[in-house]
């Protein structure tokens, strides 16, 4: 057992260098990865076109079991919220959402989060680890092997700052994307960050074509420091200023999260702020009405959400307001392992 390597963290090339070691031809790092990646096969006897003497080499070297599920629950919209359990214990949660002839996963990046978001629920819980590579793309393989299908589309919006574990996080990109391990497309992956400036620079260099969302949720600086002490590290300029950088090296589109916190940035002059705000960017904004998890913050009412997604649609922007899945089972976003504690 001492010597087990979990073959979850390999990418393609350390595959090959693997398989090569072990003296087998180099399509046996391709077999390896069509059991895993694409029939979700964890079992290395089950791998059945290996021959069973390498099969029982395999079994005490070779580790590649996705995370044990420790709870699964299902609202009534179809939406699917799991626990995941690691071999250290450590939990991180997932969320499914059902589009009808499609998947979106909701993946965690980090046990924990070191940001203290003020309205968050996983903030609250603080920082514990990151995820590794194979941790990160473990609870996605085991989410599609319980589904009994591929999941189309993966948003790096659970549990953790995913720029805050940027080395990991890159690194199961690869490994979704690889068409000889998992091949999901690369525009099917989207990071969600809390405005870690040096990250978003780091992903616009990686040339990495994935999708960003950039959780601002405030219109200044001032707001935005008493929800995210973040915003003290990397203050509003220059998080729009690496955005900027981000979006003229990639051409992409930028979503931009707003959870509205009845009273507290849903003002109408926020709007007019925030506008001017994004005024240089091509994005799209996100207005998400806050699940209440955290006392002090309420939901605003459609009454006050309207008029705000109004003026910023006068101002020009493409504005959307979030619909809500999985409330009833507490997947609604950020109240996340909440509830369990
Ligand atoms: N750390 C990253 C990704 C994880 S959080 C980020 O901050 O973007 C995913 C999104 O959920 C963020 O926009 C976060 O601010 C938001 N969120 C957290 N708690 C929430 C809550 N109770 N209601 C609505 N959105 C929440």
């Amino acid at each position: 057992m001492s010597e087990m390597t979990y073959g979850l963290d390999f990418n393609y090339d350390q595959w090959r260098s693997f398989t090569e070691e072990l003296g087998e031809p180099a399509y046996r790092a391709d077999q390896l990865c069509q059991w895993i990646y694409q029939k979700k096969i964890f079992d290395v006897n089950r791998m059945t076109n290996l021959s069973k003497p390498l099969r029982e080499g395999l079994v005490d070297k070779l580790y590649v079991q996705p995370p044990f599920s420790a709870k699964v629950q299902t609202s009534q919209d179809k939406t699917v919220k799991f626990l995941w359990r690691f071999l250290d214990g450590n939990e991180v949660e997932s969320v499914l959402m059902d589009h009808g002839n499609h998947h979106t996963a909701c993946l965690s990046t980090q046990v924990g989060c070191p940001l203290r978001c003020d309205f968050c629920a996983t903030g609250r819980q603080g920082f514990v680890r990151n995820l590794t590579a194979g941790e990160i793309v473990g609870h996605l393989l085991a989410m599609e092997s319980w589904l009994g299908q591929d999941i189309k589309n993966v948003v790096f919006m659970g549990m953790g700052e995913p720029l805050l574990n940027w080395d990991n996080l890159k690194k199961a990109i690869e490994i979704l994307n690889h068409p000889k391990m998992r091949g999901m497309g690369i525009r099917r992956m989207t990071i969600s960050t809390a405005g870690v400036a040096p990250g978003i620079l780091a992903l616009a260099e990686s040339g990495l074509d994935v999708g960003l969302s950039v959780s601002i949720h405030a219109p200044n600086d001032e707001i935005r420091s008493r929800l995210m002490p973040v915003n003290d590290r990397y203050p509003m300029g220059q998080v729009i200023d690496a955005l900027k950088v981000y979006q003229k090296k990639t051409g992409s589109r930028i979503t931009v999260e707003y959870v509205m916190l009845k009273k507290v940035n849903d003002e109408t002059e926020h709007a007019y702020e925030l506008a001017a705000l994004l005024s240089d960017l091509d994005v799209y904004v996100n207005l998400i009405p806050y699940n209440p998890v955290i006392e002090r913050y309420s939901r605003p009412s459609a009454s006050r959400v309207a008029p705000f997604a109004a003026i910023l649609r006068k101002l020009g922007l493409e504005v959307d307001v979030r619909k809500e899945k999985g409330a009833d089972i507490d997947a609604a976003c950020g109240q996340l392992r909440g509830r369990s504690e």
